[in-house]
């Protein structure tokens, strides 16, 4: 599933190349995404793409008036290839640029084009989402304020996108790793010093993995091959069992909110 570092990396791809360029057209080859294709986004043509935005997970290209609201789903992947390259089965919708098509593949069809028109900031998926983790807003100071209501496990409360957006699973316990802090903890227990640690870990994580996914960047802009979900190598995430890479204690894995959780419970007290 692509996750904020695989969307913050498609955005970087794509932003120079539709930046300034007039839509030309838009192919729908099936509107049954999440949610059907409506006749706006069908009817783009002849807007100009001012920037290519992201909020949490949502891509948003600027058209002025407006936003083309993108989504990868589950199995989404968009590239920018040359004008008539044949599409595949999953290849479901296209807008065009005369030069170039930017094109959404999506196997699973979770995935999301929709049209919002005026502040996307306050369409219905966006206007709840939470701090945006790499901003400057998401500070030490910050996100001890934001846990002190919540009694809920600090794992969970990283994943829940009406308090932070974006921290998928796999990154919330590579964060808690690096912070040294055991993901049952109760949320409203983070002293400040933990929340300094905590905020640190959670922007280096994510700016590792987007620049893991920078070396892959030309797989999902030009050549038609398997769109760029990035390998990494993790501290615990998908390791239970393995030595813990920093003191070489076994890695567990715990159930939480029906998601697993790994951590070092030597490293992460
Ligand atoms: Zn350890």
């Amino acid at each position: 599933m692509p996750e904020l570092p695989e969307v913050e990396v498609t955005r970087r791809g794509l932003a120079p190349r539709l930046a300034g360029r007039v839509i030309s057209g838009v192919e729908v080859r099936e509107p049954r995404l999440r949610w059907p294709i409506s006749a706006e986004v069908r009817s783009l043509a002849g807007r100009t793409v001012k920037a290519v935005r992201r909020r949490g997970k949502y891509l948003l290209v600027d058209c002025g008036d407006g936003h083309l609201i993108l989504h990868l789903g589950m199995s989404g992947s968009l590239r920018v290839l040359p004008p008539g390259t044949p599409a595949g089965k999953h290849d479901h919708f296209d807008l065009l640029f005369g030069d170039r098509l930017l094109r959404l593949r999506d196997p699973r069809r979770f995935g999301a084009v929709l049209w919002a028109p005026g502040d996307a900031k306050m369409h219905r998926l966006l206007a709840h989402l939470g701090v945006e983790p790499l901003s400057r807003a998401l500070d030490a100071a910050r996100l001890h304020a934001l846990t002190r209501a919540h009694r809920t496990a600090i794992k969970l409360f990283l994943m829940d996108a009406r308090r932070i957006v974006g921290v998928g699973n796999i990154y919330a316990s590579e964060s808690l790793f690096r912070a040294g802090i055991n993901p049952r903890m109760k949320a409203n227990r983070l002293s400040l010093e933990k929340s300094r640690r905590l905020s640190a870990a959670i922007k280096l994580t994510l700016r590792k993995a987007i620049r893991a996914g920078g070396s892959t960047l030309r797989d999902f802009v030009g050549a038609d091959g398997n769109a760029g979900y990035f390998q990494q190598r993790y501290w615990v995430y998908d390791r239970a069992g393995k030595p813990c890479r920093r003191c070489g204690s076994t890695v567990k894995k715990i159930q939480q909110g029906q998601r697993s959780t790994y951590y070092c419970a030597t490293c992460q007290r």
